[in-house]
């Protein structure tokens, strides 16, 4: 238990390293008044310890307070317990962004008593402290590592606390049906009659219902972070470099007529209808000729396989080729859209083959930019549907909720079910369902947690956060 002692003083860079305008060093614990003072010359010859609460102080860091050799000029920010980022007291030191200007002024805190913090260790205490739930304290891992508007968005309502408050809802619901089957186990004979047992099963159909949602848009969420990742694949020529183009709709990859050009794999990542998508275009090559194209399809195999969707790409002017059906025929385990190209050029292509044999068909030009954005359309759909298995890469926030609201969602389901309409077949084992419910709710929030956990979540922040 030492490591999570809450006893010590910590300091950490709470800025990135290297050359900026301002840099922050910031201090949190019992002593963070005493040790800024002891480092602190105030322009006005105030004390760390003497000022108020949320105000900002002008003045120099210097080696020790006789000598007033001066370290940096700084603005000296103080934040009196509990209302501070960690509930305790916090000093927060700007000063010039250099390494060696940050570096000297957390090596002073540290000589005078703080402890360097351990990654995360600002935002731990903020949970072990109780100003945030640890649903919370991820979301602020997952604002700090956010890429995209969207998920920016959702990181910053779960900060404000939205998946919390309602699962505290559902929550409280839950309890409050246990404590009417509870007191049916207890005193049998009164019996709960038919009114409050459908009472109990509409509220846990409705409790049910919320929580499929919940799990909707947590899963949507983790997809707008992680994003998805997509692999262009199909035989040389049929206008793999020239889609990837498109959906940039900027000059990457080289274009060429020469069968093969694309000799390697090209990478880029692009937001399409709001989703991080990683897309890659695959070395179009069948049989190789030589090492470095061994190696090219060895890599757009292995794309292939962690990829959540693949295009398959076709030109729609020639016949199908016995090496589209070669790629159809590996492909067949993946999720695929398929995208016939070319249709600016006279069709020969055996259209209906194709939709036989995948779902989702959509015919564009890549060289002309025609139905570019009802692919994007499709990409996205299938996206939001779901219709594909995740890559297991995640962020272990969102993958933890998932987890445990689906948990959740499942005993609820089989409470309800267990739940006659005018018979309570088993009250015990839905009370226990519900109980467990409960635990997985408490799980998510931190009412309850392992070391191991707050480690794991916490150990994916850096230094300083
Ligand atoms: P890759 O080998 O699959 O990457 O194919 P490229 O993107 O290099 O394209 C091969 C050739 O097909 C190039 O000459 C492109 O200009 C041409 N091309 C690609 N898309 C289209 C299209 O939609 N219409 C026409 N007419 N030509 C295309």
């Amino acid at each position: 238990m030492k490591r999570y002692s809450l006893d010590d003083t910590i300091a950490a860079i709470s800025t990135p390293m290297g050359e900026s305008g301002i840099g922050i060093v910031r201090l949190s614990g019992k002593d963070a008044l005493a040790v800024a003072d002891s480092i602190f010359l105030s322009k006005n010859e105030g004390s760390v310890s003497n000022f108020m609460t949320y105000t900002t102080h002008y003045g120099w860091i210097v080696e020790d307070k006789k000598s007033k050799a001066i370290v940096d000029e700084i603005i000296l920010t103080v934040m009196r317990s509990p209302k501070s980022y960690t509930r305790e007291d916090v000093v927060e030191i700007n000063c010039h962004g250099g390494i060696a200007a940050l570096r000297r002024v957390l090596e002073l805190a540290l000589e005078k008593g703080c402890r360097l913090a351990l990654p995360g260790e600002f935002t731990k205490r903020a949970f072990l402290n109780g100003r945030i739930d640890l649903a919370q304290a991820e979301a602020i891992l997952d604002i700090i590592k956010a890429k995209t508007d969207n998920a920016l968005k959702i990181g910053a309502e779960q900060l404000r606390g939205g998946l919390s408050r309602e699962l505290n809802r559902i929550r409280k619901d839950l309890l409050h049906i246990l404590v009417v089957l509870e007191a049916d186990i207890d005193f049998p004979d009164e019996g709960l009659g038919p009114v409050l047992m459908r009472k109990i099963k509409k509220s846990l159909d409705d409790t049910n219902a919320r929580l499929l949602k919940l799990l909707d848009e947590t899963r949507r969420a983790r997809l707008l972070h992680e994003g998805i990742s997509v692999v262009i694949c199909g035989r040389t020529n049929v206008g793999k470099s020239s889609l990837l183009n498109a959906l940039l709709r900027r000059e990457r990859s080289i274009v060429t007529p020469v069968a093969g050009t694309t000799r390697d794999t090209v990478e880029e990542v692009m937001d399409i209808k709001g989703i991080p998508v990683k897309i890659v275009d695959t070395a179009g090559i069948i049989r190789p000729r030589d090492l470095i194209e061994r190696k090219a399809i060895g890599r757009s195999k292995r794309y292939i396989a962690m990829a959540d969707l693949v295009i398959l790409l076709f030109d729609g002017s020639k016949r199908l080729s016995s090496q589209d059906q070669v790629i159809m025929q590996r492909l067949k385990d993946k999720t695929v859209l398929a995208a016939i190209n070319k249709i600016d050029l006279e069709q020969k292509i055996e259209k209906d083959e194709i939709a036989r044999k995948f779902a989702n068909t959509v015919c564009i030009s890549a060289k002309k930019g025609r139905n570019i954005s009802l692919l994007e359309d499709a990409i996205a759909g299938l996206a939001y549907e779901g219709k594909f298995s995740h890559h297991e890469s995640a962020s272990v926030t969102n993958l933890r909720h998932i987890e445990k609201i689906r948990k959740a969602q499942k005993l609820i389901a089989e409470a309800a079910n267990s739940v006659d309409n005018n018979n309570l077949l088993s009250a015990e084992y839905v009370c226990q369902d519900i109980r467990d419910a409960l635990l997985a709710f408490d799980d998510i929030l931190g009412r309850r947690f392992s070391e191991e956990l707050l480690d794991k979540i916490f150990s994916s922040f850096c230094i300083g956060k």
